[in-house]
């Protein structure tokens, strides 16, 4: 997913078995609460043990087979779709979806509110879903897609999603790209640890969250004048957050998609390039390959048809016959690999040129050598003569003759045989 999701998971599912309980008494529509999993049939703690405890000392059985097929028909019907997130609806003038009656009317008004002053003092746009699972999919795919779906802070990129989900005992924040960076795992996790898990611990889910908002909005009321302060303005730093993260998920997750689509955008410039150049810029029709020499001389500059002449380029020349005035000259590829001929003139800057070297001069042991090097144009007839010194070789004892060598050796000899003597 594009979206940066941070997500905090595993509550301990018994912390909201235990806040059924309250669900139960407050709420008319107490579906989604999670009484009779799996795990809570295994009693695997104290906790959940006593709750079952409680529920039947409390005997009302009749309740809990109630509410378990409600909260059955709503799993099911949460697994059934391929979209699940399109179960919770977007009310016009509300910012809370409770979708399984964990909030009281009281509580939820307060969030609405507490919401309501966030969006005129901090400009923040924020929403609130509480869902009794996310179905088939992963908690924060589902956060993510209800962050896109109803386009939540689009397009001033101020936009908070807080996705509550029952049964998988997840709590998620979606911020947009732009403030992506103040309501982040090292902001989240320790509220929710601190704050929400204690008190759904206790029992109260619907105090819980409405602390879990205030929390939010306290981060927002502290960070709101950093996120205006930045180089870019908000919208414009949430676009090109998110051009980045696209071309980013691009190249990691879909390489060759990207490459093969970058080869295909060059293909295609190169083509409708191609197709350009044999339009007539008189009179934008067709124009013909000329492939006949003395027209070719005509219409090419001089510089060039000496380089096509010399096999130092390769032109393609168009001729509009139409208007018979439109022509076009493209070059198609150039022979770079000579080193005495097809060099590039200084003066006139076509490929024209020879190079031709000769030693004038060769060097001896007491003075430097010279070589001449012959830089010479056919298109604009300007010669260059370049003199380079060939160096005598180093002599490194100049006292001695060439033959000294030889003497050297026949002295040592004749020591070697002195020395054998004695
Ligand atoms: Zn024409
Ligand atoms: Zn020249």
């Amino acid at each position: 997913m594009l979206r940066r999701v941070i997500g905090v998971s595993n509550l301990q599912s018994s912390s909201l078995l235990l806040s059924s309980a309250t669900a139960l008494a407050t709420s008319a529509r107490c579906a989604g609460v999670d009484l009779l999993s799996p795990i809570s049939k295994l009693g695997q703690s104290s906790d959940l043990a006593q709750s079952i405890k409680d529920g039947r000392a409390r005997n009302n059985k009749d309740i809990v087979a109630t509410f378990e097929t409600i909260e059955n028909i709503d799993k099911v019907h949460y697994r059934s779709s391929s979209r699940p997130w399109d179960l919770v609806p977007k009310y016009a003038k509300r910012r809370v979806s409770d979708m399984c009656g964990m909030l009281n009317s009281a509580d939820r008004m307060e969030i609405e509110q507490t919401i309501d002053k966030m969006q005129s003092i901090c400009d923040v746009d924020m929403y609130v879903v509480i869902v009794p699972t996310v179905g088939y999919m992963s908690s924060r795919a589902f956060a993510n897609s209800i962050f896109h779906d109803w386009a939540i802070g689009e397009p001033k990129g101020n936009g908070l999603l807080l996705v509550i989900a029952q049964q998988e005992a997840t709590v998620h924040l979606v911020p947009s790209l732009a403030i992506e960076e103040y309501f982040d795992t090292q902001f989240l996790d320790p509220v929710v640890k601190t704050i929400f898990q204690p008190l759904i611990r206790e029992g109260k889910a619907s105090y819980a969250t409405v602390q879990l908002v205030y929390a939010i909005a306290r981060q927002a009321h502290e960070v709101r004048d950093m996120w205006k302060k930045g180089f870019l303005p908000v919208p414009y730093r949430n676009k090109v957050r998110f051009g980045v993260k696209a071309v980013n998920y691009g190249f990691t997750h879909v390489p060759y998609l990207v490459v093969g689509s970058l080869f295909m955008v060059f293909c295609t410039v190169a083509l409708i390039q191609q197709v350009l150049d044999t339009m007539c810029p008189k009179c934008n029709s067709f124009m013909n390959r000329v492939e006949d020499l003395e027209l070719r001389k005509k219409i090419m500059t001089s510089g060039q048809f000496l380089e096509h002449q010399n096999e130092c380029a390769y032109y393609r020349v168009w001729k509009c016959a139409k208007c018979h005035e439109g022509t076009n000259v493209v070059l198609i590829s150039r022979d770079l690999h000579q080193s005495s001929k097809c060099l590039q003139c200084m003066d006139c800057n076509y490929y024209t040129c020879n190079l031709t070297s000769s030693v004038e001069k060769l060097p001896t042991k007491h003075e430097d050598g010279l070589k001449k090097l012959l830089y010479e144009c056919h298109n604009c007839r300007i010669g260059r003569e370049i003199m380079l010194p060939l160096f005598r070789p180093m002599d490194a004892k100049p006292n001695e003759q060439w033959y000294s060598f030889l003497v050297d050796q026949s002295q040592s000899h004749k020591k070697a045989q002195v020395d054998l003597k004695l």
